[in-house]
């Protein structure tokens, strides 16, 4: 006679074989899903047929990513902060036809952080140094909407420093309750001078001194994929170079506008900054 214990024990079972199944549904060599502003959406496309090219994709006016996952094409469309939650289309082309295919984006609300500053300098720029930053501002915008066409994007990261998380991505931040721009990165805690280095093979985009990111380098992972790295002490590469997944960049550091030392590394796809955490196995938090 079937008790009631072991009806739960059974529905236990069942319940945990389906959880241990899941990564398995899980798609390989694709980030983790999420549509939510600052997320990523994976769009199906239709099954991958031997001799047709690889379909174009447009979030707008924006080209988007496309890559071929157990002979399933996607859509990896980054989604920017500022995106309106509800559905959205790409425009697929396939062959000589144009379609539309739809997603929704839901609402996510990301924590909030509310820090007091006594020193006001610290907060406001100096005419010269409002100048230059906004000039930087522009230069970045460009660099982050660049587009080469690649074979194949690397889609599953290293993380580029060793040590625990210290903020992530989405953070909304208020100096003296006055709202800044959101924490558009993933800031890992590390010592001055530990290395960093590429999430994935690609070439470097630009190298940089910002008022700002203070030291940065920029890669280019292909269609439409960009990764930042910002803070830097030493930066080892220069523009143009082919970079390999886990080539040494640079050394951490606290160069540009950074309270202590720290590696910020930020993720670009289609223009859109975007949570590095998508990309990369979880990685513990400090504290
Ligand atoms: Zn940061």
């Amino acid at each position: 006679m079937r008790t009631f214990t072991t009806d739960i024990l059974r529905t236990c079972l069942r319940f945990s074989l389906l959880v241990l199944a899941l990564p398995l549904l899980a798609h390989a060599g694709l980030p983790k899903a999420s549509n939510v502003p600052g997320g990523v959406a994976i769009v199906p496309l239709g099954s991958v047929s031997t001799g047709a090219d690889k379909p174009q994709t447009w979030l707008g006016d924006k080209p988007v990513l496309v890559t071929s996952d157990h002979n399933q094409w996607y859509a990896v469309v980054g989604l920017p902060l500022d995106i309106t939650p509800g559905p959205h289309e790409l425009s697929v082309k396939t062959g000589g036809e144009t379609k539309a295919e739809s997603f929704t984006v839901v609402p996510k609300s990301y924590p909030e952080q509310h820090i007091k500053l006594k020193d006001k300098s610290k907060v406001e720029l100096s005419a010269a140094d409002l100048a230059r930053a906004e000039r930087e501002i522009a230069a970045i915008k460009e660099l982050k909407r660049h587009w080469r066409a690649a074979q194949d994007t690397d889609l599953e990261f290293i993380v580029p420093a060793e040590g625990p998380l210290a903020s992530r991505f989405g953070l909304r931040r208020f100096f003296n309750e006055e709202p800044r721009a959101p924490h558009v990165g993933l800031d890992v805690a590390v010592a001055r001078g530990t290395p960093v280095k590429a999430s994935a093979q690609g070439t470097v985009l630009a190298v940089g001194d910002y008022f700002f990111n203070g030291k940065t380098v920029f890669v280019d992972h292909g269609n439409g994929l960009i990764t930042m790295y910002c803070h830097l002490d030493q930066i080892n590469v220069q523009a143009g170079e082919p970079v390999s997944k886990a080539q040494l960049l640079g050394l951490s550091g606290m160069t540009g506008r950074a309270t202590g030392p720290h590696l910020h590394w930020s993720v670009v796809l289609n223009g859109a900054m975007v949570d590095p955490e998508l990309f990369i196995p979880p990685i513990p938090e400090s504290q």
